[in-house]
């Protein structure tokens, strides 16, 4: 199976929104083992829309359309799809009920224009939006599956996930690719390649390719089999086979986040963590919160951005700063030890450096970064000097390798 994805709006072309639907979509049609052939973006206009259909049933058996499905004057996706399939639009009330429901369960009175959302391309099935108001569709016309989605993402990967996906999995099954991934940090990608020798060769299946950011390796696991299960059964053994080799530089697979896999193990630990963060400004702290279900282990953090802060809020004697610099081994020390003494944590996390662009020196270079790790009294501090890339990719950085420090303090 191709596919090919159009994503509808005039916003994607003035640059005002990146068109990360297309991105997102075509990341998870690779993980069904579907290849991508083309992707178009077009306005808000009909003719556009109609002509960029066409083109994708051209090249391929699946057209994902995104946008273009708001109650307004400018949402032409339903009527374009419409006149590409040959069918009127056709009413249906049951949608316009649950349309009307959204409004109501919140409080509010449907605009007469959302009416407009209750119709559909006639003979197709619907595709409930759970949290928006727009529904999409399904249909197939001379072996082409076309899905038409709406353009906000959080709907569309909702409806994507929940609806799309198990309709592509029941046309696709027999012989079938299939993909996953082992995420792994605290080494480099010729490291992992050389640890990995053989396994990465061209031509092996399943085929082994790696990917790098922000410190993070990512290692896609590609498998051909004659059904879905032999592939999935040949992507687990592959994920243990290079666990086994790599061992602790292996954190994750698949979706999993560094803070959520140290959110487990301070959950099965039964460990409370408090953060103390300067130059990344709270990033550790929101990483660690974006994992559902957090307060079970985050007690606080704090962002002590200035050398009065960290004295007045984390009692770093002046002295100290005076002596040895806000990025300094002592500071970050002190600044985890009484964070987790503050707020009776049994972790306590601390990173302190030069972010950039300026403020480096000879001594202490733009990318200088102290983090401090206290397990239960035990404070560990260690000195990295980052390539000085830039600010975002340095504070990044930073709060990953304190949560994959933690990770590995708690491994053990
Ligand atoms: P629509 O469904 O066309 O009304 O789109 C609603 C909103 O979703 C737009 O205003 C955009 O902010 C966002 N959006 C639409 N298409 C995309 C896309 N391809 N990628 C990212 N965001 C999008
Ligand atoms: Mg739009």
């Amino acid at each position: 199976m191709k596919a090919c994805i159009v994503s509808i709006g005039n916003e994607l072309l003035s640059g005002q929104t990146v068109d990360t639907n297309a991105a997102w979509l075509s990341g998870k049609l690779f993980e069904l083992g579907i290849a991508t052939t083309g992707s178009w973006v077009v306005p808000d206009e009909q003719p556009r829309i109609l002509a960029a259909i066409r083109q994708a049933s051209q090249e391929g058996d699946l057209i994902l359309v995104t946008g273009g499905l708001g109650p307004t004057d400018d949402d032409l996706s339903r009527q374009a799809v419409a006149v590409y399939w040959g069918v009127p639009l056709e009413f249906q009330p049951e949608l316009l009920v649950q349309i009307s429901d959204f409004f109501e369960k919140r409080g509010k009175k449907m605009a007469s224009n959302n009416r407009s959302q209750a119709y559909i391309p006639a003979g197709s099935a619907v595709l409930d939006n759970p949290v928006g108001t727009a529904p999409g569709f399904w249909a197939c016309k001379d072996n082409i599956f076309l899905a038409a989605m709406p353009g906000v993402p959080a709907e569309m990967k909702r409806m994507f996930t929940d609806q799309v996906i198990p309709r592509i999995t029941r046309l696709t099954e027999g012989p079938t690719v299939v993909s996953g991934k082992l995420r792994c940090f605290g080494a480099g990608e010729s490291d992992i390649a050389q640890k990995l020798g053989d396994l990465m060769k061209r031509g092996r299946n399943p085929l082994i390719n790696c990917t790098c950011g922000s410190g993070e390796i990512l290692l896609h696991i590609i498998a051909a089999a004659e059904d879905k299960k032999t592939a999935q059964a040949m992507i687990q053994k592959d994920k243990a086979l290079l666990r086994e080799c790599l061992g602790g530089w292996a954190y994750g697979e698949d979706d999993q986040t560094l803070a959520a896999v140290v959110g487990r193990l301070l959950k099965t630990r039964h460990k409370t963590i408090a953060l103390a963060e300067s130059c990344t400004g709270g990033l550790l702290s929101q990483m660690l919160t974006d994992v559902p279900g957090a307060s079970d282990y985050v007690r606080a953090g704090w962002v002590t951005y200035s050398n009065e802060a960290k004295t007045s809020q984390l009692g770093v004697p002046e002295a100290v700063i005076t002596d040895f610099g806000a990025v300094s081994e002592p500071v970050a020390r002190i600044m985890a030890q009484q964070a987790a003494q503050k707020c009776d944590a049994d972790v306590a996390v601390a990173i302190t450096g030069i972010a950039g662009p300026s403020g480096g020196t000879d001594e202490k270079p733009v990318g200088l970064v102290y983090i401090a790790v206290a397990i239960d009294g035990d404070c560990e501090v260690k000195e990295y000097r980052f390539p000085p890339a830039n600010r975002h990719w340095i504070r990044l950085r930073s709060a990953l390798t304190a949560l994959n420090l933690v990770r590995l303090r708690l491994a053990v």
